[in-house]
Parts: C-alpha cells; structure tokens; sequence
C-alpha cells in the first residue's frame, strides 16, 4: 500500500493517493515530452479510484500512435501536468512523479518509447528499455 499526495505548482488542484503502484515508468514518447514540456515523463499508475482529487484539472485528448485515446489532465491557471490516462488502460489513473511529496516512492522500473527519446538524455543501466510499448 502507497500514500501519495501532491499538488500543481498553484496549489489550485490536489490528490492524495492510497493503493498500489502496478506501474511505475519512464516514457519518452513525443507526446510525453510535448505534454510535460520535459525529456520524459515520470508516471506512476494507480487505480483511478484510489485517487482523489481535489481541484478541477482541464482535459486535453489526443490519439497515440497505438491507435488508442490520450488524455491529458493539468492545471487551466498554472498549466501543471498532473494526470494522464489511456483508453486501453481503463480505470488506471498516471500520476507524474515529479508533482508527488513522497517521491521516494518513485522507482521507474522500465524506459518505454525510447526510440523517441532526447539525444541528451541517459539512460540508467539494468533499467529494461523498450523501443515502444512494451505488449
Ligand atoms: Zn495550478
Ligand atoms: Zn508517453
């Protein structure tokens, strides 16, 4: 069992968290790095009921190159990333890391999409890296 809690940098929307973390992953994909404005995004997967926000984040969908349905959940005043879901994925909520207070609970345990990784970025040995997805 996992307690998360964090907010945007406005303090406007909020969650706290209590569950598993089935997924905990580094993904590099075009969409990941358009959306967090980063080189990737840190994501920790949750069932969406064990979340509760506090707050109204604004919505953004998007198709991924799986054919599946993105969307986006950030901050309409201060634009933090703070949730993402995956039609294929139903009732799992992602978490951006980088938002959490207890991030030592981050501990990606897999790189995916790094064929559309930064040049610049490294990544970590024995961390298993997958071209896309992995099935
Ligand atoms: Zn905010
Ligand atoms: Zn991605």
């Amino acid at each position: 069992m996992t307690h998360l809690t964090g907010h945007c940098l406005c303090g406007e929307i909020s969650f706290e968290a209590d569950g598993d973390v089935p997924v905990m992953a580094n993904c590099h994909c075009t969409a990941c790095r358009h959306s967090t404005g980063s080189a990737y995004a840190t994501l920790m997967f949750m069932k969406q009921d064990d979340v509760k926000i506090t707050g109204t984040p604004k919505t953004f969908s998007h198709g991924s190159d799986a054919g599946t349905t993105m969307t986006k959940h950030f901050c309409a005043t201060c634009g933090t990333p703070l949730f993402t879901q995956n039609s294929a994925r139903e009732g799992m909520l992602g978490i951006r890391a980088g938002n959490i207070k207890e991030h030592q609970e981050f501990a990606p345990k897999v790189n995916v999409y790094v064929s559309s990784k930064l040049d610049a970025t490294v990544l970590e040995d024995g961390l298993p890296a997958f071209e896309k997805m992995p099935g």
